[in-house]
């Protein structure tokens, strides 16, 4: 358990022709992954953090209406991101944030490597154009929904700090730069991740 200090902006680094949906976060995020060794032979499947020693074996699940021995995800247990900002600006919760400060172990999600226990992730859909080249295409209203969103975080969580993943990762994820945004906000400075 950790006090939450980072509010991590990403993008679903898809073109805007594809429609994020809460479902298929979930289907990216926690289905099934394979698991191969050096040579390529499969070693085992990781679905909710346990290892399955092939497909087959897999509980009979469905994640958004599609059996999981079908996903080929990541295996996490929990999703990577607390809120979706979709296409069209709508937004989802998809872990629950408590409004303490206090992240409880339920919360943790998967978005950055080795900060995850102080950080809450928020995804807008988009991010990439037709070619899969990191490219900033938040619409308008996405933009909206998003300064509306970190808002309410910075009144909640009045010591938090927006980072971009870029800031952690060799990443091009968020595909912006988030201290620049957050200053063309009107975020305070104390409330960006420097970097
Ligand atoms: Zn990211």
């Amino acid at each position: 358990m950790g006090k939450l200090k980072l509010c991590v902006l990403h993008c679903t680094a898809t073109p805007p022709s594809v429609q994020v949906t809460p479902e298929k976060i979930r289907q990216w995020h926690q289905g099934p992954l394979d698991l191969f060794d050096q040579n390529h032979n499969l070693t085992g499947v990781l679905y909710k953090g346990k290892t399955y020693p092939n497909r087959r074996e897999l509980p009979k699940e469905e994640i958004g209406g599609v059996s999981i021995d079908l996903l080929k995800g990541r295996g996490w247990r929990q999703v990577g991101y607390s809120i979706l900002i979709d296409n069209h600006a709508k937004r989802h919760e998809l872990v629950k944030v408590d409004d303490d400060q206090w992240i409880d172990s339920w919360e943790i999600t998967n978005g950055v490597a080795g900060i995850n226990s102080i950080s809450m992730h928020v995804v807008t859909a988009g991010g990439v154009d037709a070619d899969g080249h990191a490219e900033d295409n938040r619409t308008p209203e996405q933009v909206e929904k998003l300064k509306e969103v970190m808002f309410e975080i910075l009144e909640k969580h009045p010591q938090i700090q927006f980072a971009g993943h870029n800031q952690f990762s060799p990443k091009a994820c968020p595909s912006y730069n988030v201290p620049r945004f957050c200053r063309e906000i009107g975020v305070p400075e104390r409330n960006i991740h420097q970097k």
